[in-house]
């Protein structure tokens, strides 16, 4: 496992490896933040609707605290592994330094497949991962939030779960909540809106007018879905976007030249983000293979599925008319094909600052709900967007002032912020 250049926590390591290297960190901080601080392994039975129990592996891993409490998404996903969930919370830990955050990084998983699981299964589940974390969550010690598979109805079921348990009304335990029970107008738009807040920024760099511009998208969940709608909104075409197939067990490419109709795209859509293939052909898209995304004739690539996705293997398939590789998705491209892409200066616009628009908005949700009181939708939005966008300018900038990509920069200043951290409280 150690060696294999696709496992995420290895190239977490390798991408941290090199950040301490550029800050020359000492070997006792390169030593704490290049493993978690802790790591909670359980298991979590399950009553099935039919009356049998089936255990699953629950994982909730917390990188660091040094900036703040623990925050991270959950993901119910069947590949997922202890190190991909350690790889999610250390990226985790980056991502809320880069947008300056009071917070530390952490994540958590269940390896199931939601899609074989009822609702009241799924509700039994949501609660039986509670069980067994409580005593080391809460909202000012570890925040979770929806990820891959996970949504506000989850969250709810959680914290309903927590409050039960511990006695006491905690909203701000849990982000991503349904609105109108503690969750924030904008939240679940908020990591899509913030991919293409950093798009547009890059164009305004590259001087490019998004108008001129046409994007392919890896996925057709929720920060597909959110990124497309505004990028859209500020006069882009998405030709194509991929999707998983459950029922195949593989994943399929839909184009349509013209420009994809997210409504029409959507109502043949279910809630995991799985496009019924043949009602899209219906609807006259064209169905292609699952890396088909990665092919096509666009000025901009936005990976928003999954970890491992642009690998050496593919990377050469990119079109020489890529101008900007937005990474919607935490760890879509592996370190060596990461390289390739910069190298031959397409703007990257690394995964822990164009994905952290959700857990901005997840600590205003946290603010909100801490204070009981909750803020009009275009308040969030627009705090989102000054979040996003002085972020990318600093990462941009320290990237011009000191000859660097934008992968390395936004690490020397992520992993710097926590070094510091760490540094002050005299952990190290
Ligand atoms: N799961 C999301 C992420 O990977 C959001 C995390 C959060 O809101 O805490 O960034």
């Amino acid at each position: 496992m150690e060696n294999n250049p696709y496992n995420p926590f290895h190239a977490a390591q390798l991408q941290f490896d090199h950040a301490a290297e550029m800050l020359d960190l000492d070997k006792s901080t390169k030593d704490l933040l290049r493993n978690s601080l802790h790591e909670h392994h359980f298991l979590i039975p399950v009553k099935l609707d039919d009356g049998t129990v089936q255990v699953f592996k629950g994982y909730r891993i917390q990188h660091n605290n040094a900036r703040g409490p623990i925050k991270g998404g959950l993901r119910f996903h069947p590949q997922e592994t202890v190190d991909s969930v350690r790889a999610l919370a250390m990226w985790m830990t980056w991502k809320t330094a880069v947008v300056d955050l009071p917070l530390g990084g952490g994540k958590g998983g269940v390896i199931c497949d939601p899609h074989n699981l009822s609702e009241s299964e799924q509700e039994r589940l949501c609660r039986g991962w509670v069980r067994q974390v409580y005593k080391i969550m809460g909202p000012d010690v570890d925040i979770p939030a929806p990820d891959i598979m996970t949504n506000a109805q989850h969250m709810l079921w959680m914290l309903d779960e927590y409050e039960v348990i511990t006695g006491i009304k905690a909203p701000g335990a849990f982000t991503g909540k349904p609105v109108g029970m503690g969750g924030s107008l904008g939240r679940k738009e908020a990591t899509g809106y913030g991919v293409i807040i950093t798009v547009r920024e890059a164009l305004m760099e590259l001087n490019i007018s998004p108008a001129d511009t046409v994007a392919s998208i890896q996925g057709f969940g929720r920060v597909a879905q959110y990124a497309i709608e505004l990028y859209t909104q500020i006069g882009g075409k998405v030709i194509c976007v991929s999707s998983w197939d459950q029922t195949e067990q593989k994943s399929y490419s839909f184009r349509k030249l013209s420009g994809i109709d997210l409504e029409e795209l959507k109502s043949v859509t279910d809630v995991f983000g799985g496009i019924q293939k043949q009602k899209a052909e219906d609807l006259g898209y064209e169905v292609l293979p699952g890396d088909a995304w990665l092919e096509q004739e666009v000025d901009i690539l936005i990976p928003a599925a999954i970890e491992n996705q642009i690998t050496i293997e593919n990377v050469i398939k990119i079109s020489q008319k890529v101008k900007i590789v937005a990474e919607g998705a935490n760890g879509p491209t592996t370190p060596d094909a990461s390289k390739i892409i910069e190298d031959r200066n397409i703007f990257l616009i690394p995964d822990f600052l164009a994905s952290a628009g959700g857990v901005t908005c997840s600590y205003f949700e946290q603010v909100q709900s801490n204070i009981n009181y909750y803020w009009e939708k275009d308040e969030v939005l627009s705090k989102l967007d000054i979040k996003m966008t002085s972020a990318f300018i600093a990462v941009s900038d320290f990237a011009k002032e000191n000859g660097l990509g934008m992968r390395d920069a936004a690490y020397v200043i992520s992993v710097d912020r926590v070094a510091q951290a760490c540094h002050a409280r005299g952990w190290v």
